[in-house]
């Protein structure tokens, strides 16, 4: 990170180059390691996430100068490194987590040091290892990302606790997160979601259902962003699961949602947790796994479901979504701002009403607020903005780049430097 300080902006905008050239290259291969060793997900989604962030997390050009002049002369603030991060990454997008907080991170002058999930650690580090090199063909100093080896919860309270780490990010579960921010350190924390969706009676229901399904069976709805509850307004709901059946998904009815309910949700203390066998699986693992009888090659599962559900109350973190019945938008709206359980992640709407997009925006308060597309598109693919796959919600960063990890400095000089 000493070395990096030393370099000219220009060069630190050579090595963010190589960096998402190594990223693009290597997507394809990367996605098959994450895939392989965590079993989650599937390998074209993931080719394309580690494309997405390889091409369009921001780089040096995210650290914007601050500078005013006056009678009594110019004040300059500027963005500064923090100096070596402690990053905690997720198993669900373990190697474009990697490769999009390392483009941040570096972009705004800093070292990193990752704790991976132990469950996605091998991928990880191979991005890591490949971004490296890249940096290094590049000019720049070696291991500027680097990773416990054999990564643990020991491993993450000792860079939680170290003194030369002065920033950590976490992107992770309600435990990590938690942990984290009781670390007494600069944090930024990217927290889980349960992003719920809104069908009105408005929408376009031939896209809202091809929508929904797309961005709930990407990458088998591992995406903390991803479509995990509808709330639909009775007059639609059945042209709208008809519809979506159309698009790649299978309905299950009575005893088949409590077989499914029985075999990916586990019950603990009262209440149900996910069997983390079925996170990031096909909808067609899931099915025959929980003894349900059906045809074709379905990428998610519906279930028309009351709103207290597992399949709503839960992230499900797998290609299984509740679908909700409501009488119109304002309870649509109530159920919504319930099942997203304050976490102010994400959420969506499919309408043509102005004024619901806008009390549904309001009403929900999340980082992320998509309307009439997919989840995804919230995240910049097939919408526009940058992207990044750490949302921090909880410290209110929002959709994190490289000034999420800087300090802003001031410097002043009195009298002179106006040039009018
Ligand atoms: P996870 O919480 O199981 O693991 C995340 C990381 O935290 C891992 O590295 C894990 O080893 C570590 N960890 C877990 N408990 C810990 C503890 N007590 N102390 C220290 N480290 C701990 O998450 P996951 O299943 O890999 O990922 C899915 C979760 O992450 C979902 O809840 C999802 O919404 C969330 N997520 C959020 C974002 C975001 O940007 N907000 C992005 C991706 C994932």
């Amino acid at each position: 990170q000493a070395q990096l300080s030393e370099m000219t902006l220009e060069k630190r905008g050579e090595l963010i180059a190589a960096m998402r050239k190594a990223g693009i290259d290597n997507a394809e291969y990367l996605a098959r390691l994450a895939h392989e060793e965590t079993g989650y997900g599937r390998v074209a989604d993931k080719v394309q996430k580690n494309l997405l962030v390889s091409r369009r997390t921001p780089g040096i050009e995210d650290l914007v100068t601050r500078c005013e002049t006056g009678d009594k002369g110019m004040m300059l603030i500027e963005q500064a490194p923090f100096g070596v991060i402690g990053s905690i990454t997720p198993s669900t997008n373990p190697t474009s987590t990697v490769i999009n907080n390392s483009i941040s991170m570096i972009s705004a002058g800093n070292a990193v040091v990752y704790n991976p999930h132990p469950a996605a650690k091998r991928a990880s580090q191979k991005a890591m290892e490949l971004l490296n090199e890249a940096i290094v063909k590049a000019g720049g100093p070696n291991g500027l990302m680097t990773a416990a080896k054999e990564p643990t919860l020991d491993t993450s309270k000792v860079i939680m606790t170290h003194k030369a780490i002065k920033m950590l990010a976490v992107t992770g579960g309600e435990a990590v997160v938690g942990v984290a921010m009781k670390s007494g350190k600069k944090c930024v924390a990217a927290g889980p979601g349960n992003p719920p969706v809104i069908v009105d009676e408005t929408a376009d229901i031939a896209q809202a259902a091809k929508d929904i399904v797309d961005g709930a069976s990407f990458d088998n709805n591992v995406l903390c962003v991803a479509e995990k509850e509808v709330f639909m307004v009775n007059s639609i709901a059945d042209s709208l699961m008809n519809t979506m059946e159309k698009c790649g998904a299978y309905r299950v009815y009575g005893e088949d949602i409590d077989k499914i309910v029985r075999t990916v949700l586990i019950q603990k203390d009262g209440k149900y947790v996910i069997n983390r066998k079925f996170v990031g699986h096909d909808a067609t693992y899931i099915l025959r796994e929980s003894g349900v009888q059906f045809s074709g090659d379905p990428v998610l599962v519906i279930a028309d479901v009351d709103r207290y559900h597992p399949f709503v109350e839960v992230e499900m973190l797998m290609p299984v979504l509740g679908m909700v019945r409501v009488n119109n938008f304002d309870e649509a709206l109530d159920e919504a701002f319930r099942a997203e359980h304050g976490c102010q992640h994400s959420a969506m709407i499919h309408s043509s009403n102005v004024h619901n997009m806008s009390r549904a925006a309001r009403r929900m308060n999340t980082t992320i607020f998509v309307k009439n597309a997919p989840s995804y598109s919230g995240l910049g693919f097939g919408g526009e903005g940058y992207t990044t796959l750490t949302i921090a919600t909880p410290t209110g960063e929002g959709l994190t780049s490289a000034k999420s990890f800087t300090r802003a400095r001031r410097c002043v000089l009195k009298g002179d430097f106006r040039i009018i």
